[in-house]
């Protein structure tokens, strides 16, 4: 194995897929707040116009699910903030979380649930919330 380069702090990153782009997209339009606090239409279109210049970083490699890092066009993934934000959305067998740190989207989590594996985000057409449960 090539010792890795010192000379590349970051990881590398990669445009995203069409399948992760439309999962942002539909949770950034219609995921619910999983702290239960409001969330504006003013904070869903500012965290909308990030999309376009949002890349994949790091992707999970507990190789069961989709999950991938986000980090903006210099390749950096905001910290981890007290203030986060985590909006959720369910799909067919899995649960979608959309993480929002400093204000910028940070990380796009697939939890496949009853431990299947599901390795490609769900079409938009799949992800729904069910607002009634909150
Ligand atoms: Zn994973």
């Amino acid at each position: 194995m090539e010792p890795v380069s010192t000379f590349s702090p970051a990881d590398p990153t990669r445009a995203l897929t069409l399948r992760e782009r439309e999962a942002i997209i539909a949770v950034l339009e219609r995921g619910t707040n999983i702290r239960k606090l409001p969330i504006t239409t003013a904070d869903r279109s500012r965290w909308l116009s990030q999309v376009s210049h949002t890349l994949a970083g790091r992707s999970c490699e507990c190789g069961i699910c989709p999950s991938v890092e986000l980090t903006d066009a210099q390749g950096h993934t905001p910290a981890t903030a007290n203030g986060r934000v985590v909006l959720q959305a369910e799909a067919p067998g899995a649960v979608l979380h959309l993480f929002i740190d400093e204000d910028r989207l940070s990380h796009l989590e697939l939890a496949p649930l009853a431990g299947d594996s599901i390795t490609v985000f769900p079409a938009s057409t799949d992800i729904t919330t069910d607002l009634s449960t909150w």
